[in-house]
């Protein structure tokens, strides 16, 4: 889960960081507002869920309270990467005197976090990493013996931080990986973290992604999630459990178990070639029941570019047979217009079969072996083409 700039502000002013002391507004009048109360100038900021909004001028400076209604007026309804601006944050501005980069990730392949600072702030980190990789500096962390001083300084050192500020910086630090720790977030960042020209270094940006396998032990964060933010399709899924990821192709996939998603979606890759592939990754979970099926039907379809759906079911808790009444009740329901192919094998597989067979439906087509059934849902995607 993602959190909005003025959310991820907000905890880390909890845990001690720096943050401007800003206030949210979905209105002109509401900014207006805001802008008289918190003192010119001012900042006014998209609240979208993506970087880059300085660049696509969702971030502007306003000077007076003229400014402050024609940048509200313009940032408010804008639309950055394709997300809608329904509420913008107004921060009393800062004088910057250097823009840099500070972060706490999840190092996969180290198996544990690291810190990530660079004294190239304000831009996109991946643009850093291309032009300049050596001004990036890593520091990983141990887990069990956490952040430590020495690191921090050192750091701090190696991003050529003055070293008046190395104790502010350090502070920092060690209260972003706290912050990090005690959220279950799998990204804490800020960009730019700035040193202003009074010498105070403060948080100007704020992201954190949040692990969703931890919010049921943290309530406050749940109810921070934004829905007017997200993808419709991605927050029908998480109401219904099913785990979906939207992709680009032309085969809807509809499987149970993650391990058995990701091998359809290689096999509709490799019988489409060029030009054809798996739509989305959805894993519709064990023991799934007809009403599942049916959101899950929803959710694929729900997606313009789908011209063939491949269902993958292993039964094992999951009997073969529920699915495939689950099927026949989804088809009455959704009436797709688009051909579904469905293999079954497991846990009453043959009357599974025999269900779908029975039910006479042109459009459900059943295929044997897992090659088989890509090769038809191929062969029908290019046929609708
Ligand atoms: P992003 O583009 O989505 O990452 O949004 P940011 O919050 O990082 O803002 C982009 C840029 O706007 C920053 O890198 C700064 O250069 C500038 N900016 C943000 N807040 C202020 C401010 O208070 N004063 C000034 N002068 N510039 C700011
Ligand atoms: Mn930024």
């Amino acid at each position: 889960m993602n959190l909005h700039e003025h959310q991820a502000k907000a905890l880390f002013g909890q845990a001690g960081i720096p943050v401007p002391s800003g206030k949210v507004a979905t209105t002109v009048d509401e900014a207006y507002a805001s802008a008289q109360e918190i003192g010119l100038p001012v900042v006014i900021k998209a609240q979208v869920l993506t970087g880059g909004r300085g660049k696509a001028g969702g971030v502007k400076v306003a000077k007076t309270l003229e400014d402050v209604k024609t940048h509200a007026g313009n940032i408010l309804g804008m639309s950055i990467k394709g997300l809608t601006v329904h509420k913008v944050l107004v921060d009393p501005a800062s004088n910057i005197a250097q823009e840099i980069y500070l972060a706490v990730a999840m190092d996969r392949a180290a198996g544990r976090p690291v810190l990530i600072s660079s004294s190239e702030g304000g831009v996109e980190i991946e643009q850093v990493a291309h032009d300049k990789p050596e001004a990036i500096i890593r520091e990983h962390i141990d887990p069990l013996l956490g952040l430590h001083d020495y690191q921090t300084r050192s750091v701090a050192s190696a991003i050529n931080l003055p070293r008046e500020h190395w104790r502010a910086f350090s502070e920092i630090a060690l209260k972003l990986y706290q912050c990090y720790v005690e959220n279950d977030a799998m990204l804490t960042e800020i960009n730019p973290l700035v040193v202003t020209k009074e010498g105070v270094v403060m948080a100007l940006d704020g992201k954190m992604v949040i692990d969703d396998n931890s919010l049921y032990r943290h309530k406050e964060i749940a109810a921070m999630r934004d829905l007017t933010a997200e993808d419709e399709s991605e927050t029908q899924a998480r109401q219904a459990g099913i785990a979906y990821v939207k992709l680009n192709g032309q085969i809807g996939c509809m499987v149970n178990g993650a391990g058995l998603a990701m091998t359809t979606m290689d096999m509709v890759k490799l019988y489409g070639g060029e030009g054809i592939g798996p739509a989305n990754f959805l894993d519709i979970g064990g023991g799934a029941q007809a009403d599942k099926v049916v959101a899950a039907l929803r959710i694929i379809l729900s997606d313009e570019n789908v011209k063939a759906v491949l269902i993958n079911i292993f039964g094992g808790i999951t009997r073969a047979d529920e699915v495939a009444r689950g099927m026949i009740q989804a088809y009455n329901e959704v009436k797709p217009t688009v051909p579904i192919v469905i293999r079954l094998v497991g846990t009453n597989a043959e009357e599974g079969r025999k269900i779908i067979e029975e039910a006479n439906i042109p459009q459900l087509l059943t295929a044997a072996t897992l090659t088989e059934a890509a090769q038809k849902a191929v062969e029908a995607a290019k046929g609708a083409k």
